[in-house]
Order: structure tokens, then sequence, then C-alpha cells
């Protein structure tokens, strides 16, 4: 795994831990996507083939997901307001470091 995106799940495991579930992170190919995550089984898969900015842009993005899905309840608003919300937070941690 790329080191720097592992450095950040680590950081967001400790700073937005989703209560009973620990994050599941996995880098794959062959997806014509940035990535996805999966509320079943609380993994986040990332698109290997991406810069490594734009991996820790998609963690965010992903994590803010699970914690809004876990948090809120599962919708297929997948970007309702809650999960900005999150996303903002997530997003920020990261940027201000
Ligand atoms: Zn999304």
């Amino acid at each position: 795994m790329t080191p720097e995106l592992f450095e950040w799940y680590t950081d967001l495991s400790k700073a937005f831990p989703i209560e009973g579930q620990t994050v599941r992170l996995v880098e794959i190919e062959g997806i014509d996507h940035c990535g996805e995550s999966h509320f079943d089984n609380c993994t986040i898969y990332i698109n290997k083939d991406m810069e490594t900015h734009e991996k820790i842009e998609t963690l965010c993005h992903e994590w803010a997901h699970l914690l809004d899905m876990y948090t809120n309840g599962y919708t297929e608003q997948a970007h309702r307001d809650s999960w900005g919300i999150m996303y903002a937070q997530v997003y920020r941690r990261v940027i201000d470091q």
C-alpha cells in the first residue's frame, strides 16, 4: 500500500473512529472510478492507479460516507447534507496538517 495513504488511514482511524467497527482499506486495480465504500463490511476500496494525493482525497470522501451511514443510517442519497458535514470535518483535518 502507498505509505502516505496508510499513514492517513491510521490517522483517520484514531481521529474519526466508527463505533463497533474497524474500517478496512483496500487498494484495487481495474475500476473506472476513484473509490467506493461498502456499508455492509465497513470497507473502503481505492483505485490503485491514481496519484497519492488523489488517493488521500478519495479516502476522506469515502471515510465520510462510512461515518455518515453508521451514524445516520443507510441512504440511497449518498451525498446528503450529513455526508457533506462529515466530509468537511475529515477533509479539514487532512489539509490542515
Ligand atoms: Zn461519494
